[in-house]
């Protein structure tokens, strides 16, 4: 079978137990949003195709099955990946202090031109928010990340556009 995909990249996503991974990968794999997401077992994946610039990507997309919980991912999540989007909540402040535990697992495993981005997640809930827009974006800085981008998985804000950012500089580096 003729298989037109161009370039495959492995996108992981990190971050603390509920800060909406999941909800993010639906909404990305499906356009649909679910309220509950089961605590999967094991790690999940899931493939999509976008055409970045004339050419096909297939998006490999790991999501975490609630290990982040015992932080006992293991170094096989982290390894030959791509891009690294590393999530928190905007409403939970101890999610975003994580961060920093997360990025330096990403600097211990991944590959140093891995592309990484940071994400605030839950941005529909503004009125509950506890990390402000210029204390996260420095933050990102700091992490030497792509871009600082704040997400809605509910409202379906900015998860394609946190994709596309990620394959279209991802291509680039090809
Ligand atoms: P995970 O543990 O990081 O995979 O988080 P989940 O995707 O399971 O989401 C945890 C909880 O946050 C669920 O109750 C979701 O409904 C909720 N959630 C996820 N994304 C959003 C969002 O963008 N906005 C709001 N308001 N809730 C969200
Ligand atoms: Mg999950």
């Amino acid at each position: 079978m003729e298989d037109k995909c161009d370039y495959l990249f492995k996108i992981i996503l990190i971050g603390d137990a509920g800060v909406g991974k999941t909800c993010i990968v639906q909404r990305f794999k499906t356009g649909s949003w679910f309220e509950s997401q089961a605590s999967t077992i094991g790690v999940d994946f899931c493939l999509k195709t976008c055409e970045i610039n004339g050419k096909q990507i297939k998006l490999q997309v790991w999501d975490t099955a609630g290990q982040e919980r015992f932080r006992t991912i293991t170094q096989a999540y982290y390894r030959s990946a791509h891009g690294v989007i590393c999530t928190f909540d905007l409403t939970k402040e101890s999610t975003f202090d994580s961060t920093v535990e997360w990025m330096d697992d990403v600097s211990r495993f991944c590959s140093t031109n891995v592309v990484k981005l940071l994400v605030g997640n839950k941005c529909d809930m503004i009125d509950r928010r506890k990390v402000s827009h210029e204390v996260a974006s420095a933050q990102g800085k700091s992490f030497e990340v792509l871009e600082y981008l704040e997400t809605s998985a509910k409202e379906n804000t900015n998860v394609n556009d946190a994709f596309i950012k990620m394959a279209t500089e991802l291509l680039k580096q090809q």
